[in-house]
């Protein structure tokens, strides 16, 4: 009796074996017994280190959003195969888990393509999301559903996003959907796959999913008229998104930090400094209230190796100066603010993000 027991039991584990998903990886792992939290908004100033934080502070005052946050650590940003890193390079480790090459974004140093938070979020039915203020295709949002060995592949990065399933996504580039060099307009593919396609945040209403693109390229600078599309973004997300019980993970870029940085313009830097802020505040006041959701804020890097040489704490004025047009390797800060916040305290990799947040869904890799 025992022996058939046996038999059947294993007959059972070998048909469950040789099921016809030959895919396992795909199957929904959640360990809600693991669980520390619902949701996740990892918020990522481009370019944004200390000084950057320090500088923004006392323009506005000796006060920031970001400064509400309790538990505060330290990432180290290098890249695989070079000491001071691209976005690409960065964001990836952050999204993915793995060291990744310059240039590179969502594939390993082999080229070979990772899984990033967001494509485990969709797989275990959490919602997600993409907010930027460069092009949805640029690198720090695309480390996040893309896999190309080459950044600037921006035509291919939107045909990936079309069909990730990413339930709001914000930013410009919508030329890389509908002006291709293949000719396909990708617009219409993301209405097929029950979008609304706006380009206008306002636009946005009801259930559906929300593709928003809000310039044929670049966005404006905020000095040149953005206004609050990256503050507003949040709050339309976050209503959204909040809606699945089972969570979400929303990804939100300053992405013209870097970009003042790279063009050593500090009154550029300061406005994308404080538009950036008055997100984070955003973030931080749904999950204060929400009292589930986790809110990370971080630099991928240091741009510029901007250094304040001089200041005035009463005029609320800096004098900042430039090193380089580039990148730094400086490690940057990291504020976290929810349930879990103490696990992003200390000095770790720009990898370890990947695991933690894993960890915070009681997720498998
Ligand atoms: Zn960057
Ligand atoms: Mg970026």
């Amino acid at each position: 009796m025992k022996s058939i027991v046996r038999i059947t039991f294993l007959l059972i584990i070998l048909y469950a074996c040789s099921g016809k998903d030959d895919n396992i990886a795909l199957e929904p792992i959640k360990k809600p017994e693991l669980q520390h939290g619902k949701n996740i908004i990892l918020m990522i100033g481009d370019g944004m280190g200390l000084t950057q934080i320090t500088g923004a502070r006392t323009v506005n005052g000796g006060n920031l959003n970001i400064l509400r946050c309790r538990s505060i650590g330290i990432q180290s940003t290098h890249a695989a195969d070079k000491y001071v890193t691209d976005s690409g390079a960065a964001a990836t480790a952050m999204a993915c888990g793995e060291k990744a090459n310059f240039y590179s974004v969502g594939v390993d140093t082999a080229g070979n393509p990772l899984t990033s938070i967001v494509e485990i979020a969709e797989v275990n039915q959490l919602s997600t999301g993409l907010i930027t203020t460069s092009e949805i295709t640029h690198a720090t949002p695309a480390a996040f559903f893309a896999h190309q060995t080459d950044r600037y592949q921006y035509e291919a990065i939107a045909l990936e996003l079309v069909s990730k399933g990413v339930d709001f996504f914000l930013g410009g580039g919508w030329k890389y959907f509908n002006q291709r060099s293949d000719g396909l307009n990708l617009l219409d593919s993301l209405v097929k796959r029950d979008y609304q396609v706006k380009d206008n945040l306002a636009f946005v209403s009801g259930n559906q999913k929300a593709a928003v693109l809000i310039s044929e390229g670049a966005p404006l600078t905020y000095l040149h008229g953005r206004g609050n599309v990256l503050p507003d973004a949040v709050t339309v997300a976050v209503s959204r998104l909040s809606q699945n019980k089972r969570g979400f993970f929303l990804m939100v870029e300053g992405a013209q930090i870097d970009w003042a940085g790279e063009d050593n313009d500090q009154d550029y830097l300061m406005a994308e400094m404080l538009d950036f802020d008055r997100t984070v505040g955003r973030a931080l006041d749904f999950a204060e209230a929400d009292g589930n959701t986790l809110v990370i804020i971080t630099g991928d890097h240091e741009t510029g190796g901007y250094s304040l040489i001089d200041g005035n704490l009463s005029n609320h004025t800096v004098q900042g100066q430039f090193l380089t047009w580039l990148h730094t390797g400086s490690m940057v800060p990291v504020f976290a603010f929810g349930p879990g916040e103490e696990e992003f305290t200390g000095v770790y990799e720009n990898t370890a993000f990947f695991y933690k947040f894993l960890e915070y869904f009681g997720l498998d890799q």
